[in-house]
């Protein structure tokens, strides 16, 4: 075996410490082909609980400060949210699937918003997790936004999704592990982070990358609990997005409430 066929697994074995960081996460790969009908995919077509009404963004964006005198939160108005990724259980079984839900549509605002989270840093789009019934849902044309930024609105993409075992960044791990992980990455002459261990590009589950600004752990702004990563948001290739000035946005879950706002951190 080669260094570069080292897998999750294989690190493991190498570093039995490890074991208990292992997740299970999915792989997205998205194309930029029309998603079939029914398939898990990024970006549109729309579809939503027949009769229910599609959901709407009413915090602030800064940019409509530009040039105007602040606005009351009141006087904002409601822009739509956009389908950002669909995806059906099968496709990431180990996702907190509540019960009697089988589709979990991610929505975001296509603008930046940099009051979503008090005090932890945060400009981006603004996102909502809804946990869905397949069986419930219908084709549905959501209004478009008032108002957006280009780089935020999805290429439609077909994914081809691969279930992998995934492993988090050294800064997620104790310094005696995280040395012992170092000692074997040098041995071996392989980049633990970069090239082993966790998995770059759009995921579900697994770990987030903190390549930007070493870890700084989420926690839920309802219930304080520490977050857990449910999405990795890349920007380019097929879905053709911007975050974070080129680069990646990750979605959190919080462990005791799906229904609690989600956490958001970009790299
Ligand atoms: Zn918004
Ligand atoms: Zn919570």
């Amino acid at each position: 075996m080669t260094a570069t066929d080292l897998s999750a697994t294989d690190l493991v074995a190498a570093v039995p410490g490890l074991a208990p960081y292992l997740r299970p996460a999915t792989l997205l790969h998205p194309d930029a082909a029309p998603p079939h009908p029914g398939a898990s995919r990024i970006g549109g077509p729309a579809e939503w609980p027949a009769g229910e009404p599609w959901p709407h963004c009413t915090a602030r964006h800064p940019d409509d400060d530009h040039g105007y005198p602040r606005r009351a939160p009141e006087e904002t108005p409601a822009t739509s949210f956009v389908p950002l990724a669909l995806i059906h259980a099968e496709d990431a079984p180990h996702l907190p699937w509540p019960d009697g839900t089988d589709l979990l549509q991610v929505l975001w605002c296509p603008n930046d918003h940099d009051d979503l989270q008090g005090e932890r840093y945060y400009y981006g789009p603004a996102v909502e997790l809804h946990w869905q019934h397949a069986a419930a849902l219908a084709p549905a044309t959501p209004p478009p936004p008032l108002r957006s930024d280009e780089e935020y609105l999805p290429r439609p993409c077909a994914l081809r999704p691969e279930q992998v075992l995934d492993l988090p960044d050294r800064d997620e791990l104790p310094e005696e592990l995280a040395r012992a992980v170092a000692e074997f990455a040098e041995r071996q002459g392989i980049e633990y982070e970069r090239d082993h261990g966790r998995a770059d590009g759009w995921k579900l589950g697994g770990w987030p990358s903190w390549h930007v600004t070493d870890l700084i752990p989420v926690d839920c702004g309802r219930c304080g609990e520490r977050m857990t990563h449910l999405l990795t948001v890349e920007s380019g290739d097929g879905p053709d997005l911007s975050v974070g000035r080129h680069g990646e946005l990750h979605v959190f879950v919080c462990p005791v409430d799906v229904a609690h706002p989600v956490g958001l951190d970009v790299q």
